[in-house]
């Protein structure tokens, strides 16, 4: 079960919690705004709803996590989205980023490979006040070539190597940013495709995010 309602107490512990990313280094405002106005703890079973304020990673079903607010907030930052900008996220699960992105005013395509985890964001009614949010079912290394190229993408989840599909479906000036390792940490690369094509890739601090893993799961 999840919860639908917004209390006075959620709002005054989501308004700590993004103290508290603000104090661990995170200033740009519009994203701070962005995690101030969604209910993280409508993403998160009723059981999860005061520890839904706390800054960690929760468990979602399928092995699967929803990413820690730090984390969110700094994947956000990095990829520096405008309104308007279209933007690919490969790893759906429970919702919270791609709102996040559509708080910022981008257009989002994101893509989750379990059709378990698939199947719940179809039934989430939250989601619905998102009509900018297209959520699909398939594997993240292929990309969403239909819709490309975007201006951004996020992966939020460990890439073994840079998808090379993902950086053909980047747009000239656009930004890739994602966890990079094969192992359980990785480090965060921001990579951005410049007018002669080349790519530039920027090194930030190491994270620990579940797998990338090829192929749709039914
Ligand atoms: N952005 C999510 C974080 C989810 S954790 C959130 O805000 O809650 C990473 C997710 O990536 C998991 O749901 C996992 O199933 C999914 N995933 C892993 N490999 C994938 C792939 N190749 N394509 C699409 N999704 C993938």
């Amino acid at each position: 079960m999840r919860s639908t309602e917004d209390t006075y107490r959620h709002q005054g512990l989501r308004k700590k919690l993004v103290q508290d990313i603000h104090k661990k280094g995170i200033t740009d405002e519009r994203v701070l705004d962005a995690l101030l106005a969604v209910p993280r703890h409508f993403f998160l079973d009723s059981a999860f709803d005061e520890m839904a304020y706390e800054d960690r990673a929760f468990p979602i079903g399928e092995g699967q996590t929803i990413s820690q607010p730090y984390t969110v907030a700094y994947q956000t930052e990095l990829l520096q989205v405008q309104p308007f900008m279209k933007v690919l996220e490969i790893g759906t699960g429970s919702g919270y980023q791609a709102v996040i992105l559509a708080e910022l005013g981008a257009y989002v395509y994101t893509i989750e490979r379990q059709k378990k985890l698939f199947d719940e964001l179809k039934k989430f009614e939250f989601l619905k006040k998102y009509p900018t949010i297209k959520i699909f079912h398939g594997d993240g290394y292929e990309g969403l070539p239909a819709y490309a190229p975007y201006d951004r993408i996020l992966i939020t989840a460990a890439a073994p190597f840079v998808p090379p599909r993902l950086v053909e479906q980047l747009k000239t000036g656009g930004m890739l940013v994602l966890p990079l390792g094969k192992g359980q940490v990785q480090q965060m690369r921001r990579i951005t495709k410049l007018e002669n094509g080349a790519l530039r890739e920027e090194v930030f601090d190491h994270f620990s995010f579940v797998p990338m893993v090829e192929g749709k799961k039914s």
